[in-house]
């Protein structure tokens, strides 16, 4: 079967992707042997050629490279309509970044200046796949334990670069657009300086950063990282915001650790090529509850309010 992304008259999409279905299904879980795991320094044979590596190849703390089972191809851009039914080439990207050479590593228990490392990383991959011509959109995003999606242990993102904007891209912008043309400044803005005068869901803050459980948390102990200045996508963040990212995030997952020993979570980095309506933002979503049906008609009950979220969390976020 030819892989393709479909999109109907809704402008509903999906990708279809039978290369995917080839991929490890076994996990590698944290115990078993750093040999076996094709993401741990000296296995980099195993893996698809490196295209970046921080501070250098032999000695890497970050690695990128292509994935060796991508749901997107680097081919031109072609769209095929029949009927109400449009059919495209998978044109873009998708490249794996390892996160730290330890195998065993989370937020918490990683340095600032590591987790420094990886932003940089992503800002440096988010400003090259942009570059590729019918790219639009690059998604970026962490799957961490099986609960997540993760088919391997080993730390790592992955960054995915598009034609197309993912649905939930598409709906936030519309919605951000429609409200920055009535009010004529950005909701998120507006919201987050409410946030920080509340303080009911305020988690933890610094200089450049606000860390919120949002007012319409569809899961328990979501979050939301917010850089105050407003800037609509990751190659805009400077040094020093990179510096105190690093520094909300290791807090906040210092906090997961404690109230939950080590959770699945799955993390979005919400983009939007440069503007003035969309505000750059991080999502976390500890994988504490399964899916049930009634959340597939998209109205989710969450279990945690998360002013309750947001008291457990400032107790440990530290
Ligand atoms: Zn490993
Ligand atoms: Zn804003």
């Amino acid at each position: 079967m030819v892989d393709e992304i479909r999109k109907d008259i809704f402008e509903r999409s999906v990708i279809v992707s039978a290369l995917r279905s080839k991929r490890p299904g076994a996990f590698i879980d944290k115990k078993s042997k750093e040999k076996a795991c094709p993401f741990c320094p000296g296995n980099e044979r195993k893996t698809e050629k490196t295209l970046l590596a921080i501070p250098d190849e032999k000695h890497w703390n970050v690695r990128v490279f292509k994935n060796k089972f991508p749901v997107l191809h680097q081919r031109n851009f072609k769209p095929i309509v029949e009927d109400f039914f449009s059919r495209y080439t998978p044109c873009g990207a998708h490249e794996i970044l390892i996160e730290t050479r330890k195998h065993d590593r989370d937020y918490s228990d990683m340095r600032t200046d590591e987790i420094s490392l990886i932003i940089e990383a992503l800002k440096q991959r988010y400003v090259e796949l942009m570059k590729i011509p019918d790219v639009n959109y690059v998604t970026i995003f962490k799957n961490k334990g099986i609960r997540a999606g993760a088919s391997l242990s080993h730390p790592h993102m992955q960054i995915i670069a598009a034609h197309l904007f993912p649905d939930v891209i598409s709906r936030e912008m519309g919605e951000s657009e429609s409200f920055f043309k009535k009010e004529k400044k950005c909701g998120q803005c507006l919201m987050m300086k409410s946030e920080l005068r509340l303080r009911e869901r305020l988690v933890t803050h610094n200089k450049d950063w606000v860390v919120i459980t949002p007012f319409v948390s569809k899961w328990p102990y979501q979050v939301a990282m917010l850089p105050r200045r407003h800037f609509s996508e990751i190659s805009e963040i400077n040094e020093e915001e990179i510096a105190n990212l690093a520094k909300v995030i290791k807090k906040t997952f210092h906090g997961y650790s404690k109230l939950f020993d080590d959770p699945p979570y799955n993390i979005m980095y919400h983009n939007f090529p440069k503007s003035d309506f969309w505000h750059f933002h991080i999502s976390v979503y500890p994988r504490l509850v399964t899916h049930a049906g009634f959340e597939f008609f998209g109205l989710n009950v969450n279990i945690t309010s998360p002013e309750h979220a947001t008291r457990e969390l400032r107790k440990v976020v530290k």
